[in-house]
């Protein structure tokens, strides 16, 4: 019996090496694309176990995968992918008293927002993906969404955690305590902790490098190392978050602006109004439903979204933010009930399938700049300097986003042309490879980071190092080194 049949014999759930499986697994949601060697789809912690005991006896590799929608390439693997949303899926706990609930990793995170809702209860973080993309995907990724700016990523709600290492050993994480090795790794890290975090961006969102910032934060929250990690540190069992209670009112606000620029400069006075959530819809990519008649090609709309708890406030935050807005931001449109609201942030939730739609034939967006932020102090000088280059190169662009975390994805549009001795292309190369070092430059100058919520993948790995410094770094190897000594769990990302 060859190795691969007695992998088989001893797994509950199911593995292929079909080559459609290992075609349809060679590609996630970026431009990406790595043939596996095997696709495993475990039912519970002894599959997990024995496929890592599989991939180091024979030298592969291993990367989990969620619903496959990271945007640069952080689930492909040339070894083995575990596949969580086959088996791995239940929610397993719901505990109304102590507002918290505990899933599997391949939990699909529109399933449990329903799940939640039937008790008047929400897991904040909501990314644009939310009908497909799984809670273990978006704690590797340190996802957030819209609603980011009132409520954060997904690093504030994780409670507990329970791992696999790489080489099969059980391991845990919670507030205040961890397992023995977890401990262990993580001691050095207390004296130089404030140190560490002196050198993190100064930004509200951050997906980039390990996020050694959040756990001592100010006390011990071991579990927080595991957000943002990419599944190269450890594979999640089961996860156990926080949930709130949803709000009783909501009032959502559409405000026009004649281009991008006026709306980054009054996004800081739309801010003092305390809004949950401001995001930009550039021309570009909205929709047929949003297209209103008062827009130019050059006009954008932002949604700005309140919660509270008392129906009179709705009045009053109409005038506030007329106010903050005056004289060059009309409001277009405003919803206060759920099924209006809902309506209209369907169009913002569509913004990147509207991007993707924007290109055709050998047009491409690229995704490298996509997840840049800044703080809003900084927020309308880089987009300045930003648009200034896609003028200077004459480029097609789009632009939307978490304008009120100072966060925007932006892609310009370039003609991918696959000959790679084609001079159009290496022209193309050029400027997309000049784009991103003059983009990334202003970036480190603004202290921000090269990604807010999407992670860092397979293209922005190589870029890590200039968003902290050597000191910084040197940790984040260190981390590596002592989880994952023999490089299993997702090699190339995050390290190079
Ligand atoms: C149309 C579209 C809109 C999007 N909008 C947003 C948005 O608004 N906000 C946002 O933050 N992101 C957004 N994203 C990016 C992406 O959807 C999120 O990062 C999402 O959380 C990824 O989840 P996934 O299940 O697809 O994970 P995958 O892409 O499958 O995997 C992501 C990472 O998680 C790791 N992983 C998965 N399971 C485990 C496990 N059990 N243990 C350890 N590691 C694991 C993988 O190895 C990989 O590194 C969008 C993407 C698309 C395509």
């Amino acid at each position: 019996m060859n190795a691969f049949d007695e992998l088989k014999l001893s797994y509950s759930g199911d593995i292929s090496n079909e080559s459609w499986i290992r075609d349809y697994y060679s590609v996630d949601s970026s431009y990406h694309q790595i043939y596996p060697e095997l696709v495993c789809f475990p039912k519970d912690k002894a599959d997990v176990v024995t496929s890592l005991n599989y991939a180091s006896k024979n030298g592969l590799s291993v990367a989990c995968r969620g619903a496959g929608t990271s945007l640069l390439g952080q689930s492909l693997s040339n070894g083995l992918i575990l596949d969580f949303t086959k088996y791995m899926n239940k929610i397993l706990d719901l505990d109304i008293q102590f507002g918290t609930v505990s899933v599997q990793p391949g939990v699909v995170k529109g399933v449990l927002d329903k799940e939640l809702k039937k008790q008047n209860k929400f897991l904040p973080p909501d990314p644009a993906s939310s009908n497909y993309c799984t809670i273990g995907g978006m704690v590797s990724n340190n996802s957030s969404g819209p609603h980011g700016l009132g409520y954060g990523s997904v690093l504030r709600y994780l409670d507990h955690v329970d791992i696999i290492y790489p080489n099969g050993e059980e391991g845990f994480a919670e507030n205040g305590i961890c397992d023995s090795r977890l401990k262990k790794i993580l001691s050095p890290l207390i004296s130089v902790h404030d140190k560490l975090a002196s050198f993190y961006p100064d930004v509200s969102k951050n997906s980039c490098g390990y996020r050694l910032d959040s756990i001592f934060d100010p006390e011990f929250k071991p579990q927080n190392i595991f957000a943002a990690s990419e599944g190269t540190l450890s594979i999640f069992d089961s996860l156990r978050f926080k949930i709130l209670d949803l709000p009783l009112f909501r009032s959502l606000f559409l405000v026009y602006f004649s281009d991008v620029l006026s709306a980054c400069l009054y996004t800081k006075k739309i801010l003092s109004t305390v809004p949950v959530a401001v995001e930009l819809l550039d021309y570009s990519v909205m929709d047929s439903s949003i297209k209103l008649n008062t827009l130019n090609e050059n006009g954008c709309l932002l949604f700005v979204e309140y919660f509270y708890q008392f129906r009179d406030k709705i009045s009053n935050i109409h005038d506030l933010l007329k106010s903050n807005i005056y004289p060059d931001g009309t409001i277009v449109e405003h919803a206060h009930d759920i099924v209006s609201i809902n309506n209209l942030w369907h169009s913002r939730k569509n913004a990147l399938n509207m991007a993707i739609k924007n290109t055709l034939g050998n047009r491409k967006q690229f995704t490298i700049i996509e997840d840049t932020a800044v703080s809003i102090e900084h927020l309308h000088e880089y987009v300045i300097y930003l648009l200034s280059l896609y003028n200077k190169y004459d480029l097609q662009y789009v632009i939307y986003g978490h304008i009120g975390n100072g966060n925007l994805h932006t892609r310009p549009i370039l003609d991918n042309h696959n000959n790679s001795d084609d001079q159009l292309h290496s022209k193309q190369a050029r400027i997309l490879e000049n784009i991103t070092y003059k983009i990334f430059k202003k970036i480190f100058e603004y202290r921000g980071t090269i990604t807010a919520e999407h992670g860092d993948g397979i293209s922005r790995t190589p870029f890590i190092k200039n968003v902290y410094n050597n000191f910084v770094y040197s940790y984040f190897s260190y981390l590596k080194k002592s989880f994952d000594p023999l490089n299993l769990l997702n090699p190339g990302k995050k390290i190079p």
